[in-house]
């Protein structure tokens, strides 16, 4: 893994983005930010999942008051989602919002952009900068032949820096989406050459639960891996709970995060002969959510599952209607296929 690049330390509500933060994983919810209750409960299921940052949007000045509301029965930083008003930004920074998501060459006059990096600057609030492929302006788009190239998605981020700097604002958080991956890779790389701003990291129209997670996870996989990349959105056509799910196995995977159990299985073949699948999948639904920092194996057979159960805390090595379960490379127990799920639940539990 390449050397995380050391990006300005941003402080979001009781977070930190950036710097030597840890990448934190965050959610947009799809409720209706004016339902109250029905957004406060999906970002509660977000918790749950493991969401460290939360975004609604802001579509109305109704939906912008009831920031302050949603804000106090939640303990995760609160992002308030506004495209082209100053006026529903106001209101968000008034209502206590952690965060803003808002484009300021967007929003209208000089003033309107001072009046917010002041208000913003005085209560410590961040603001991230979100430039899509799909809403480049009309001159850079000219500018690269009607396309919306890597090139032109950083110098619309460029554009819209210059304007909050010149405001002397400097809590910027920056992200340059694109849904396909090349282009997304491409402009992040380039915009981490030109400023040191944390980079809010996501591929955007990625699809549905399973195209969208291979999507995320190769191009957030990419520039994670590169070191580049402070916080990370994965965009599902899907509950966002999933969005959650997917972006925790994304760091646990580079090893950038640590999160509840990993669970490792073999992909099974012609010497399986217990139903191994089944049995990868109890474990993995047996063990969401339980805090432990171990690795656990569920191997078919003992050709190869003994060697690799060695790399693991806990193992479970399948043979004809018979598993062993390991610890630490040894032998613990021979089980019954039957009693093998409760038996190596027990054994985790009191690892
Ligand atoms: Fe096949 Fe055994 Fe390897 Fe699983 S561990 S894939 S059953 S050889």
């Amino acid at each position: 893994m390449c050397i995380r690049k050391k990006t300005r330390k941003i402080k979001i509500g009781n977070i930190f983005i950036g710097g030597d933060a840890p990448v934190s994983v965050q959610s947009m919810c799809n409720t209706d930010t004016r339902d109250v209750e029905a957004t406060v409960k999906q970002i509660k299921e977000l918790i749950q999942a493991g969401c460290e940052i939360v975004r609604v949007a802001v579509p109305d000045m109704e939906a912008a008051k009831s920031l302050g509301k949603i804000k106090e029965q939640i303990n995760i930083p609160l992002v308030a989602d506004i495209h082209f008003s100053a006026e529903f930004a106001m209101e968000a920074v008034k209502q206590g919002v952690d965060k803003l998501r808002i484009n300021p060459g967007n929003i209208g006059s000089e003033e309107k952009v001072a009046m917010l990096a002041e208000a913003c600057n005085k209560k410590g609030i961040p603001i991230r900068i979100g430039v899509n492929a799909g809403s480049l302006e009309k001159d850079i788009l000219e500018k690269y032949n009607g396309k919306a190239t890597s090139e032109g998605m950083v110098e619309s981020a460029m554009r819209h820096i210059k304007i909050l700097e010149d405001n002397n604002f400097f809590d910027i958080i920056v992200s340059l989406k694109a849904s396909d991956i090349e282009r997304t890779v491409e402009a992040y790389k380039l915009l981490s050459e030109k400023v040191n701003y944390p980079l809010h990291l996501g591929i955007t129209e990625a699809g549905t639960s399973f195209r969208g997670a291979i999507m995320s996870a190769i191009g957030l996989g990419i520039i994670l891996y590169e070191g580049l990349g402070d916080t990370i959105r994965v965009s599902l056509t899907a509950n966002p709970v999933e969005e959650i799910r997917v972006a925790w196995e994304i760091l646990k995977s580079l090893g950038l995060r640590k999160k509840g159990i990993l669970v490792t299985s073999c992909p099974t073949c012609g010497r399986t002969e217990i139903d191994l699948i089944k049995l990868a999948q109890d474990v993995e639904n047996a063990l969401e959510g339980m805090e432990k920092d171990i690795k656990v194996s569920v191997m078919g057979c003992v050709v190869n599952g003994p060697g690799e159960a060695k790399e693991a805390d806990l193992a479970i090595v399948g043979g004809k209607g018979v598993g062993l379960i390991m610890k630490k490379g040894e032998i613990l127990k021979k089980v019954d296929e039957k009693e093998l799920l409760r038996e190596f639940l027990k054994e985790v539990k009191n690892f």
